[in-house]
């Protein structure tokens, strides 16, 4: 029986790679990615060269056959996502169960490393002994209930968010009466950077500064 490992890839900074991770990718037979551009400069800035293949959500189901096939036949196979931690608002999950289901004796490990996730949590300044992460919001359907949840939360909340959304999710959060709000932006990056106050103050900081609404944002919602 081969082996399937899920590892952490940095979340901008190249450098904010495990050891392990980089041994990992080295000695395997194969890796899967959610955009093989994506991996391949990580791959490249490592000197890593690889059988690279595509798994994104659309394909996911279909790779997870050809990957349990390989790893009957005894093969090592890695999965990777774009950036951070696969499964987690990434691809993954859905090909972790099947093999669980599918090939109960086959080892499945975790290379733990960056996700924005924890790394935000890591500079918020918050006592985080609880806390709830939704993700990306849904865009339409079940909006509405995740907002009247985040509005009564009574622990943090972190969410994902794109920059074609931020505003939205901002003007949102202020017409809750959210008192206030802690976003990363970039983090690891050139233009790494932390806001935070209510939800009307990070408004006007984007109003002003209209290039800071660019990149990948976290927002971590107080109670
Ligand atoms: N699997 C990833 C992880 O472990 O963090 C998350 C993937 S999800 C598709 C992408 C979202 O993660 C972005 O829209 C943003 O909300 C967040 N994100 C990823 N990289 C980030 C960064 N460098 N700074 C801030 N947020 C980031």
């Amino acid at each position: 029986m081969g082996k399937l490992s899920i590892v952490a890839t940095p979340i901008g900074n190249l450098e904010d790679i495990t050891l392990r991770a980089l041994r990992t990718l080295k000695e395997c037979d194969g890796i899967y990615a959610e955009d093989t551009r994506v991996i391949s400069k990580l791959l490249a800035w490592y000197e890593i060269k690889k059988p690279l293949q595509r798994l994104d959500s659309a394909t996911e189901i279909k790779k997870a056959d050809e990957i349990i096939t390989r790893l009957e036949a005894g093969e090592y196979v890695v999965l990777v996502s774009d950036a951070g931690t696969p499964c987690i608002s990434d691809p993954g999950a859905r090909l972790v169960a099947q093999v669980r289901e599918k090939l109960p004796d086959v080892e499945i490990e975790a290379v733990p490393g960056p996700s924005a996730l924890t790394a935000t949590l890591s500079i918020a300044g918050l006592n985080v002994t609880e806390f709830t992460f939704l993700g990306f919001l849904p865009h339409k359907k079940g909006r509405q209930t995740a907002l009247k949840k985040i509005a009564v939360s009574e622990i943090p909340i972190v969410l994902y968010e794109s920059p074609h959304r931020i505003l939205k999710l901002l003007k949102e959060l202020e017409d809750l009466h959210i008192s206030r709000i802690i976003i990363a932006r970039e983090l690891t990056k050139i233009h790494e950077e932390t806001v935070s106050g209510t939800p009307t103050e990070v408004l006007t900081h984007f109003a002003m500064h209209t290039e800071s609404i660019r990149g990948e944002f976290v927002v971590i919602v107080k109670p």
